[in-house]
């Protein structure tokens, strides 16, 4: 009985010793020193023995039992140590490497021009006002100088709701509606940005759907000098410090005189080249000073007040600033054209 003991005592350190997940651990704790095991089966056969080997085998049973456990928990903190040293070998962070960066939208191209455009005004003291796109004929024509039957209404077919209700054609009504606001009472110094809509069919530098920033500053003493102080600023900021801006005699029905502003061609420098058709110029908008009708319609008296207008498409001053060459580009939202003009 002595020598089955010394021999399952044996067994059971070697099976401990080559053990190497806490499962087979629990496997060898199970098999030696569970109920069923081995070492309870020989103490089961204790009662056949003398009276004087009962507590020799006893103490040996017990020392065994001892020696097994003792083996089995050291075994057991080894492994979890090895295991846990493992587990931070492979879960270690290295802070050293680049982070994953998390996708991030950002402004639509035209809205960074348009606010672009907005900050330039606001620091030259213009407020930004917004009106209805669904607007009645009297703010998009009539208040405009434009009566029904006036040719120059051909030139911006738009989408009418009613005889009297139409989709805005240009931004202007948000200017009659501001100057009918204020009643001739004070000064008015403002743009408005926003969307428009004509009948057109869409190509390249055409779209049923596109954007209009005008601006009007009506004041005691506004002169034709400010207006193309203001421009010249305006270009400038927008194009840079080397541009020229000239103004060539244009017409428009709600400014007199009108004007169209160009800026010295980029590439050529006025100088003449592909880019500006040999021109040495690019035309970027239209303005004028307010028609003395338009001034008396919005209840300024005209022999006292005077101001100017200006009107462009923030468009085209996108497409001319980063070369875009279709106007489409800025409404099909394909993300790959748009992701190339997001800012970092
Ligand atoms: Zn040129």
């Amino acid at each position: 009985m002595k020598d089955q003991l010394q021999v399952l005592e044996k067994e059971a350190l070697q099976k401990i010793e080559d053990a190497d997940s806490l499962k087979e651990l629990q496997d060898v704790r199970v098999a030696y020193l569970g109920k069923k095991g081995p070492i309870t089966e020989v103490l089961k056969g204790m009662g056949k023995l003398s009276k004087e080997e009962r507590p020799v085998i006893g103490e040996l049973a017990n020392t065994v039992r001892g020696n097994v456990a003792e083996a089995l928990n050291r075994k057991k903190a080894d492994i979890e140590a090895v295991e846990l040293e493992k587990q931070l070998a492979e879960e270690t962070i290295d802070v050293t490497l680049p982070g994953r960066p998390v996708p991030t939208g950002g402004p639509h191209l035209l809205t960074s021009i348009v606010e672009e455009i907005e900050d330039l005004f606001i620091g030259m003291g213009f407020e930004v006002r917004e009106g209805p796109e669904v607007e009645t004929d009297y703010y998009n024509f009539e208040a405009l100088n434009l009566p029904k039957g006036h040719p120059a209404r051909d030139m911006q077919d738009s989408f009418y709701i009613t005889e009297d209700i139409l989709l805005r054609t240009h931004t202007s009504p948000v200017q009659a509606r501001t100057m009918n606001m204020i009643k001739g009472e004070r000064p008015v110094k403002m743009i408005c940005p926003g969307k428009v809509y004509r009948r057109d069919t869409d190509d390249a530098t055409h779209s049923h759907q596109f954007t209009q920033i005008e601006g009007l500053y009506v004041d005691k003493h506004v002169q034709m000098s400010d207006l193309k102080g203001v421009l010249d600023r305006f270009a400038k900021q927008m194009f840079g410090e080397d541009r020229e801006i000239r103004l060539r005699p244009s017409f428009f029905p709600f400014t007199e005189p009108s004007v169209e502003m160009d800026i010295s061609c980029k590439v050529c420098h006025g100088k003449g080249c592909s880019v500006c058709k040999k021109t040495g110029w690019i035309e970027i908008l239209g303005a004028g000073m307010v028609h003395p009708r338009v001034l008396e319609m919005a209840g300024y008296d005209p022999d006292i007040y005077s101001g100017f207008a200006f009107g462009m498409g923030p468009e085209r001053i996108a497409m001319l600033k980063y070369g875009v060459d279709d106007i489409r580009h800025f409404y099909t939202n394909d993300i790959r054209f748009l992701k190339q003009y997001h800012q970092a």
